[in-house]
């Protein structure tokens, strides 16, 4: 099996990553998931990501054949640099500088580097990230431009030939419903709306049309629209 027929996921196990995840399995022989314990407010994020990496499996088994290990890093360093809205008890709201208090400043460079250092280290040259610049662009370190410097940046600074492949980059949260749908069919998608976790408040009580969550966080709010618009197409 060639190195190239495989891939790293970042895999947090919410909606977006698990499409991702889905997208890597339907088009490389091996696929391997990373994901990251930074302090998140909730557990409850990390515990839906086991989960839903093994109702994966077991619901195909073609998709398990592939699904090589998973890697959960210890990330506690985001909570000592200091307080955002993810990490801390605070409310989500635009701050002075024009981003969204649950940005994580350098966050996504710091998980798509130490990603980067895992693939190398695995011998896999396709880094797969769910990152998305369409619906919601109040994260700079999740847009195109930054994400195409850091591939560059990390192929000079490991010598290797990683490429950073980001499947959500240009869909709508509409569009990328579509795409689970595509993937991995009705079974698939009801999958990503019981198990998968969107929500910043962790929240899992109430069970909506489109799964779990407050119904009125900036998450919740754009997987909820996403999703409406998703059904209106079909
Ligand atoms: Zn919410």
């Amino acid at each position: 099996m060639a190195t190239t027929d495989s891939a790293l996921v970042v895999f947090s196990g919410g909606q977006d990553s698990t499409t991702c995840l889905a997208w890597a399995l339907s088009r490389y022989a091996r696929v391997e998931t990373i994901g990251f314990d930074y302090g998140q407010r909730h557990v409850v994020e990390l515990e839906c990501r086991a989960g839903v990496l093994t109702r994966l499996r077991e619901a195909r088994p073609d998709w398990a054949e592939k699904l090589g290990p998973d890697t959960l890093l210890s990330m506690d360093v985001f909570r000592q640099l200091g307080e955002t809205a993810l990490t801390h008890d605070m409310a989500i709201a635009m701050t002075e500088n024009g981003l969204p208090s649950t940005f994580v400043p350098g966050r996504n460079l710091v998980f798509l580097t130490l990603a980067g250092a895992q693939a190398c280290r695995r011998g896999i040259k396709r880094l797969v990230t769910g990152v998305c610049e369409t619906d919601f662009s109040g994260y700079p370190d999740c847009r195109d431009d930054t994400m195409k410097a850091l591939q560059v940046a990390l192929n000079l600074g490991m010598q290797t030939r990683l490429v950073i492949e980001t499947p959500l980059m240009w869909r709508t949260k509409a569009e990328t419903w579509e795409l689970a749908r595509d993937l991995g069919g009705q079974p698939f998608v009801d999958l990503i709306l019981e198990h998968t976790h969107t929500c910043y408040q962790g929240e899992r009580g109430n069970r909506h049309s489109w799964g779990y969550g407050c119904g009125s966080c900036p998450a919740c709010e754009l997987r909820a629209k996403g999703y409406v618009e998703y059904l209106a197409c079909e």
